[in-house]
């Protein structure tokens, strides 16, 4: 058995005209994350905290941008690919931990969404998955509202 850990870091631009998801969850917003998928900045970066936890390649590596089959894509889905991928090679997910940096909106209040929607797809209980949200002080692009970021890693259990 082999225990292995990865870091995952994403952060995608705020636009107008697009829905903001986050974890999963849709939340109401005047503005959205710009992005090739749905832009959900924290599922990319739990799925570069995955994909680093197998020694793989990044998310991009895995699903070009340039690929038409992933425009709009829910990024969920993609993380479905990514969890079939780490099962085939007979990992688990011992824990994951994130934070979400955003000036706004408040994160708080969608957390308990975020682990109904995303514990299943990893397979974990809603204890081994630590969804923390930061602002950034006002300080930089992400302190300005212009994008949202996130941080994640995850622990996993290679057989
Ligand atoms: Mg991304």
């Amino acid at each position: 058995m082999k225990i292995k850990i990865g870091i995952g870091y994403d952060i995608h631009r705020l636009q107008e005209g697009k829905k903001l998801i986050l974890g999963g969850v849709q939340i109401p917003f005047p503005k959205g994350l710009a992005g090739h998928s749905d832009g959900d900045c924290l599922v990319h970066a739990i799925i570069d905290a995955l994909l680093g936890a197998a020694g793989e390649g990044d998310i991009g590596h895995f699903f070009p941008d340039t690929d038409p089959r992933y425009k709009d894509i829910q990024s969920t889905k993609l993380l479905e690919v990514v969890m079939t991928h780490i099962r085939k090679k007979k990992g688990s997910i011992h824990h994951i931990d994130c934070i979400i940096i955003a000036e706004a909106p408040k994160i708080g209040p969608h957390v308990a969404e975020m682990k109904q929607i995303l514990c299943p797809l990893l397979q974990v209980g809603p204890d081994d998955l630590g969804i923390k949200a930061k602002t950034n002080e006002g300080i930089g692009p992400v302190g300005q509202a212009e994008a949202i970021a996130a941080l994640a890693n995850a622990l996993l259990v290679w057989e």
